[in-house]
């Protein structure tokens, strides 16, 4: 799926089975580099992407280190070795972990490389050409990252399982917490503004308004 989100920015979602795991491909148009988010199972379906693109992965940004969203990160640095892993301060064990990425408890434990930049709330980057901020919403997973894409336009934001258009995350987890995942929600998403477009880590996209409207857990 292509979606031309604004005059500059080109995201690419690219779906992963066996968790229906949404990756994502950002570039923008002229610039040779991009980065990744989340990347999941199914790696090479990723890596023939950006090939085909005659792209230049220059970093993966994690929002948290579940296996699904984790798993493809070896492969795709088996060919861009010099592509960095970004994630939270409080989430990098879970690269290097099977238990805390929760691969191990559901029966397949993986690991991948440890983080190259550790990244806290309000952390700015510039990565590919585009200004990303970083917020930390934490709830699903204590370390959880989203990544707001400050366009020429129309604000972008990777939420990873924090928020789902119509739902949001699970927040049973060992390192879960269901008032922190809603205050959060409410302090550092919900106050963009309502255009915001959001790609979740699973399902389909949505904005910031339409969920403030009609999401029923917010
Ligand atoms: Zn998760």
């Amino acid at each position: 799926m292509t979606q031309n989100n604004s005059s500059e920015i080109i995201v690419e979602t690219i779906l992963s089975v066996p968790f229906q795991e949404n990756g994502y491909l950002i570039y923008q148009v002229g610039n040779q580099e991009c980065f990744l988010v989340d990347p999941g199972f199914e790696p090479e379906k990723i890596i023939e992407c950006v090939q085909n693109k005659e792209l230049n992965p220059i970093a993966i940004l994690v929002t948290h280190g579940h296996a699904d969203h984790i798993a493809g990160i070896d492969a795709i640095r088996t060919v861009w070795k010099n592509c960095k892993i970004y994630i939270g301060e409080e989430e990098k064990e879970k690269l290097i972990d099977a238990e805390q990425n929760l691969s191990a408890p559901f029966g397949f434990a993986i690991t991948v490389a440890p983080a190259d930049v550790l990244l806290r709330d309000g952390d700015k980057l510039d990565l590919a050409g585009i200004s990303i901020e970083v917020r930390h919403v934490p709830g699903h997973s204590k370390g959880h990252l989203v990544y707001l894409l400050r366009t020429l336009s129309t604000p972008i934001l990777f939420t990873g399982d924090v928020i789902f258009k119509q739902s949001i995350g699970r927040n049973d987890f060992p390192d879960g917490n269901p008032a922190i995942q809603l205050e959060a929600i409410r302090s550092q998403i919900l106050s963009l503004p309502d255009e915001t477009i959001i790609y979740a880590g699973h399902g389909q996209m949505t904005t910031v308004g339409a969920e403030r409207q009609t999401n029923p857990y917010l």
